[in-house]
């Protein structure tokens, strides 16, 4: 930890052919956007970046259905998804595009880097190619019969009926998905990553990380008993960064090799706006920075072994990442979600009915980080209803009212402490470590559950102090415990604003804290409210919701199932 003087963390660059749903959000951007909050409300220094994934195949694919070009395509979901993020509160220091120039020069300099240094071998490669088209098909725009099993419609690359793995020439009468005519095999010449060569220094360096989630291990653990091969980084393709390299007209650079130089291009075009275009290297070049790759499970070979074995063969001195906290992924109501049925929650969609707050929590509260979780429409309205609104809310609400009403508005005098007030500020104080703790080793789903048994014990106090009855009979004994409580919904403020950054905005704001501090509200040194704070209402933090809503949002999957 103290050796880094700088988190560099990056979300996996979502792929630009639809809007973002909940498998995304749980596996990736809301973990990622709760860590990056968590390090700065530590005063850390992080910069958290991110962007759209925009070649390959099933982008063209689409928009030719469409009937715009690919580019057309990828901006108009280019601005959906940077807009829902912002409205979730996923906040990046930037969210570029692959298809953008900046982008395009970074991995042709990448790829011509390892090329001059003689790393990329040449191979002849058979591909399917249409005489009609007089053009490389890819794999996609390819079907046949599957010689494993017979089924028709395989594609060029996967048979999906029995799930084998398609070379082209195995494929049976391969014919175009464009317009249905047969189509045949020609030589090309492309360029691959000698990943067997590099495959003791990458198990050396793996075996580095013990503090790798289990997951992750394994599955590379997995790849290397099997065997690292070369693997091609050219294709023929027209949309794509183009193979910067003479007498390679039609060839892209494959999108698992260009895509994570994304990260890196997305950093150079901020350091950019920041006026200052060579600063990307302190985070990318520079020994103090800590890079963390957050992903989904089907993302770890790109970013545990492939990615890292490019920027070590790089000959510049570029970081390795420290971790790379991959998720499980999250079912819906007990299924695996499905893009291509539509069996998911869109967030755009999500977002025109119910709070990001809830979300995010919900999502916090069942992240798949050590194996599947499902999501439920029940149990979303169970923890926004029983936690978020019965919890949290309720004491705030119950707390700021007792302080307006009968101590106006201010934090009262704190008289002599007994057993259950230094207790109740104990527990704050511990379940801040712990909890920073549990964040720091990516345990976040723990971490969210340490805040709740903090605000539950918030609860309990103000139960068992009764400042009701107090009131009546000791009004001292009454100030001290809201002088107590206060310093709760400090904590709260502090606390919770990495998981609920939109409705501890509100409360930060009623307790009439400084806005400078407000991402950097962690609870420490001295963060307690002191005699006399003026303390306002934020209003109801969270409204319940009722079963109405949930019943349309269960019946919407169900039409989803039926259709
Ligand atoms: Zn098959």
């Amino acid at each position: 930890m103290s050796e880094f003087q700088r988190t560099l963390v990056t979300a996996a660059l979502p792929y630009a052919n639809g809007p973002i749903h909940l498998g995304h959000l749980a596996g990736v951007y809301v973990p990622a956007d709760i860590y990056v909050r968590f390090k700065r409300l530590h005063g850390d220094e992080v910069l958290f970046i991110c962007g759209s994934d925009e070649h390959g195949v099933p982008i063209t694919l689409a928009a030719e259905k469409e009937g715009i070009t690919p580019k057309q395509l990828v901006d108009r979901n280019y601005t959906m998804m940077k807009e829902s993020f912002e409205k979730l509160g996923v906040l990046f220091d930037n969210y570029s595009q692959t298809s953008r120039p900046i982008h395009h020069e970074t991995s042709q300099a990448f790829f011509l880097d390892l090329y001059e240094q003689g790393i990329l071998k040449r191979k002849t490669t058979l591909q399917f190619y249409s005489e009609r088209a007089q053009r490389f098909l890819p794999d996609r725009y390819v079907e046949g019969t599957c010689p494993y099993c017979g089924a028709e419609g395989a594609r060029g690359d996967q048979c999906e009926a029995c799930g084998s793995q398609m070379e082209p020439d195995k494929l049976i009468e391969p014919h175009s998905v464009v317009d249905g005519t047969p189509v045949g095999l020609k030589e090309s010449d492309h360029w691959f990553l000698p990943m067997g060569d590099m495959q003791p220094y990458l198990q050396q360096w793996i075996e580095g990380h013990e503090n790798w989630r289990e997951n992750v291990l394994n599955y590379c653990r997995g790849w290397f008993e099997r065997g690292l091969g070369d693997r091609a980084v050219t294709r023929d393709l027209d949309w794509g960064v183009p193979v910067p390299l003479p007498d390679h007209d039609g060839k892209v650079l494959y999108v698992w090799f260009e895509a994570p130089i994304g990260y890196i291009s997305a950093t150079r075009e901020w350091a950019q706006r920041q006026g200052d275009p060579e600063m990307w290297r302190r985070w990318w070049q520079d020994e103090g920075t800590r890079l963390i790759h957050f992903i989904g499970k089907d993302n770890i070979v790109f970013h545990a072994l492939l990615f890292p074995a490019m920027l070590h063969a790089h000959s510049e001195p570029y970081v390795l990442p420290d971790n790379v906290p991959a998720n499980e992924f999250l079912n819906l109501e007990g299924r695996k979600l499905s893009t291509s049925r539509g069996y998911a929650v869109w967030l755009p969609e999500y977002l025109e009915r119910f709070e990001p707050d809830s979300l995010r929590y919900c999502l916090a509260r069942n992240l798949p980080e050590s194996r599947d979780t499902n999501f439920t429409w029940d149990d979303f309205q169970a923890r926004h209803n029983n936690e978020l609104a019965d919890v949290i809310g309720n004491f705030v609400n119950r707390t700021v009212t007792f302080v307006t009403r009968y101590f106006d508005g201010k934090v009262p005098p704190r008289g002599e402490l007994n057993d259950n007030d230094r207790q109740a500020l104990a527990a704050i104080e511990e379940a801040a470590e712990r909890s920073r703790e549990q964040m720091e080793s990516f345990q976040l789903r723990a971490a969210a559950e340490t805040l709740l048994l903090m605000s539950k014990r918030a609860n309990q106090y103000f139960d068992e102090e009764q400042p009701w009855s107090t009131r009546k009979s000791d009004m001292a004994r009454c100030g001290t415990t809201l002088y107590v409580c206060s310093q709760f919904l400090r904590a709260f403020a502090g606390l919770w604003a990495m998981i609920l950054p939109f409705s501890m905005q509100k409360l930060w704001d009623a307790l009439n804290l400084d806005e400078e501090l407000w991402q950097h509200g962690w609870v420490r040194g001295d963060w307690m409210l002191s005699e006399g704070h003026p303390i306002g209402n934020p209003g109801i933090l969270f409204t319940k919701i009722d079963d109405e809503r949930i019943e349309a949002e269960k019946k919407r999957l169900e039409a989803v199932l039926e259709a």
